[in-house]
């Protein structure tokens, strides 16, 4: 039986805790705006330990957010041996090593989108969390916010008559020091496994089926940002009932985060939709009517805590799942096939899983933008 003593007090051994006791591995950009500070509201999870490689990073965050234990990733088995639960927020091409460890030491996985960089790699990190018993989840934090879970509701409904079109522009201008333009397409950089895989996401949830086809063109100036990585991507996705959803996504262009869900009678669309760091817009244009809805700004990581502590206390299989990632990641890659040969991919059948929807909301208040540690934001100021 471990037990570890910090500060002259007992910590408790992992399975006798009521709160879940989370690492966070990788202290860059969405670690220090966003998943730290939201241990404060996620009730049922505590912020126990840190991974980082910069020393200074390590002795800062720990000052600020109280935390005794620090680690660099050379030490990451001894951050397994003390903690319950892990949240990867690591560059993409470190998910599965990061993630397959943990599960190993039966520690369970909160894993940043995308999952990982291939389909491969998603159905190892799968195996390896059913075969240590431990719940693994992707951290697609928009599956707990109202206004994208209202979206769902609402087209479930039958209030725009029946979904026909998908449309969606995400875009942001990256800067060329930034992970998603340095590391190349086939370590996860690019704008397609950043931004892409919310856009493929929601038109996932919002139309509640796979895929059957898909296709894509990519494009670029001739700028250094652009060399490991295509500047954007302009995809189109078949689904069963001959339904079609297209989207660009792009690292070169002004802010934009929107969608349009296109029925036989009605019309809604999200402006700004995919965001965490302000409110959610929503236009329905249905049944002779126009209505806009506001869905104030909220902790969202806060919210995906909550829920993932919650799976693991209670013993239940997280929505979004490993399977959930999956399905995401194998359309990227079949886009990325696309590309290269000019043509039309067909995906096989995936199999049926729990979608997300309305009764997953949670509330968590937001907070302020921290300062952050020797980490700057991914985008240069745009529009
Ligand atoms: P950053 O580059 O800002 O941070 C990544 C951190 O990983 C680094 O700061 C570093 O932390 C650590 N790291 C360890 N090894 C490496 C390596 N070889 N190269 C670079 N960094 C390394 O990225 P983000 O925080 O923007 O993104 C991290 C993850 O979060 C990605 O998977 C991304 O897709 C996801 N993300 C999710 C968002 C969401 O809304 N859910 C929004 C933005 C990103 P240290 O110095 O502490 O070791």
């Amino acid at each position: 039986m471990k037990t570890n003593f910090q500060l002259g007090e007992q910590v408790s051994t992992k399975s006798s805790r009521s709160k879940v006791r989370y690492a966070v591995v990788g202290l860059g950009h969405i670690a220090q705006v966003a998943v730290l500070p939201a241990f404060k509201t996620a009730r049922n999870s505590e912020l126990a330990a840190l991974v980082s490689g910069d020393p200074h990073k390590r002795k800062a965050l720990a000052k600020k957010y109280r935390v005794t234990q620090v680690f660099s990733y050379e030490e990451y088995d001894q951050v397994l041996s003390l903690v319950d639960a892990v949240y990867l927020a690591l560059p993409n091409h470190l998910h599965k090593e990061y993630a397959v460890s943990a599960a190993e030491a039966g520690v369970h996985v909160l894993c940043e989108k995308p999952m990982a960089v291939t389909e491969d790699e998603c159905e190892t990190m799968i195996a390896a969390a059913e075969k240590n018993r431990i719940k693994l989840m992707v951290a697609y934090r928009l599956h707990f916010e109202k206004g994208n879970l209202e979206a769902i509701r609402v087209v479930k409904s039958g209030r725009l008559g029946k979904p026909r079109i998908f449309c969606s522009d995400f875009a942001q201008q990256v800067k060329a020091k930034n992970v998603r333009v340095t590391e190349p397409v086939s370590r996860g950089g690019g704008p397609v496994y950043d931004m892409g895989v919310y856009c493929i996401n929601a038109a996932r949830y919002l139309f509640g089926t796979e895929p059957t086809k898909v296709l894509a063109v990519t494009a670029r100036v001739r700028e250094r940002r652009f060399q490991k990585v295509e500047e954007m991507m302009s995809a189109v996705l078949y689904f069963p009932g001959e339904r079609l959803a297209s989207f660009t996504c792009s690292f070169g262009a002004a802010d934009i985060s929107r969608y349009t869900v296109v029925g036989t009678t009605g019309v809604l669309t999200s402006d700004p939709a995919y965001e965490y760091a302000m409110d959610i817009d929503q236009q329905v244009i249905a049944e002779g009517r126009k209505s806009k809805r506001t869905f104030a700004k909220r902790d969202q990581f806060a919210a995906e805590i909550n829920y993932f502590s919650d799976c693991i206390l209670k013993n239940r299989t997280p929505e979004p799942s490993g399977l959930e990632g999956l399905a995401d990641v194998r359309v990227v890659r079949a886009l990325y096939e696309s590309t290269s040969s000019g043509a039309a991919v067909e995906l096989p059948p995936f199999p049926r899983k729990k979608k997300p929807s309305i009764v997953q909301e949670i509330q968590r208040p937001a907070h302020g933008k921290p300062q952050t540690v020797d980490s700057e934001s991914p985008t240069l100021e745009s529009a």
